[in-house]
């Protein structure tokens, strides 16, 4: 397995959870829903009213929602006068031209988007994207004044090989090749084991760990300053677990995100 000399060892799950959220204070704590394809307009304006109920801003962590395209606006009119954030879940590299059914970065920072998905493991998989081209569309989105958040994570064949950490290596070097290190304090970085996106599966709190730490140390200087997110069948009964841990920052959610209940529920556990 890809170990390098100066990773430390997984703790144990005892040594992980009394790691206080005291060394990462000042890390401010981050929920992300990612509604991917579901929603309509009465679906949607239903889930949002009960999470605006239920988050009002006095709690010490950032929310943010990434409907589908179509409905950006609604959803962006709706959080008008609340703290939770407005998201998109992809974006091009190019900022206009002829590039049929692609949506730009300028064109979703006009709509008031803060945050963008960028390199989620169901698009590298399903729509292709190389490494290079969610470089690219980290880029545009820095530049059009969004925070992208940087998705990666092993298959399950890699987990299995132990070559995860090489993985996972690849794709953050493909980013910092193409914009360098510097850029990543206007960037949130989310670890999203595939085989545990959507399946039911969650990693367990050491997997994690060990995981996030890597992916620290990864980033050099601004080690201590970046945000990194875990995803994978977060859900109200495991958040609470995983958020103890120091590395650990907040979580980008799927399923999770469509139940208002669920959703408030890891919200809060991150505070
Ligand atoms: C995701 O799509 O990023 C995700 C983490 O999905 P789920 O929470 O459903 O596993």
């Amino acid at each position: 397995m890809f170990k390098p000399s100066w990773l430390p060892l997984a703790p144990a799950l005892g040594e992980v959870l009394l790691l206080s959220k005291a060394s990462n204070a000042k890390r401010r704590q981050l929920v992300v829903g990612n509604w991917k394809m579901n929603g309509n307009l009465r679906e949607n304006a239903d889930l949002l009213v009960a999470i605006t109920n239920g988050w009002q801003g006095e709690h010490g962590a950032d929310v943010v929602i990434c409907p589908p395209f179509p409905y950006l606006n609604q959803v962006r009119e709706i959080l008008h006068n609340s703290p939770i954030i407005l998201g998109a879940q992809t974006v091009h590299d190019q900022d206009k031209g002829a590039f049929t059914g692609e949506v730009s970065a300028s064109m979703l920072a006009d709509l008031d988007c803060k945050f963008v998905i960028i390199g989620h493991n169901e698009r590298r998989r399903m729509q292709h994207e190389s490494d290079q081209q969610v470089a690219e569309k980290f880029a545009a989105a820095q530049k059009a004044g969004l925070t992208p958040i940087l998705c990666v994570g092993e298959s399950l064949q890699d987990r299995e090989q132990g070559i995860y950490l090489e993985t996972i290596s690849r794709q953050l070097n493909a980013v910092f090749a193409h914009t360098g290190k510097d850029v990543f304090d206007k960037a949130v970085l989310a670890y999203e084991p595939v085989w545990a996106v959507g399946t039911g599966k969650t990693a367990t709190p050491e997997q994690a760990e060990e995981v996030h730490k890597f992916m620290r140390a990864q980033l050099g200087a601004l080690s201590e300053k970046v945000r990194i997110l875990y995803g994978g069948s977060v859900k109200a009964h495991n958040a609470q677990q995983l958020f103890a841990l120091a590395d650990i920052d907040g979580a980008l959610l799927g399923g999770a995100s469509l139940d208002a209940n669920e959703f408030l529920a890891i919200c809060k556990a991150a505070e």
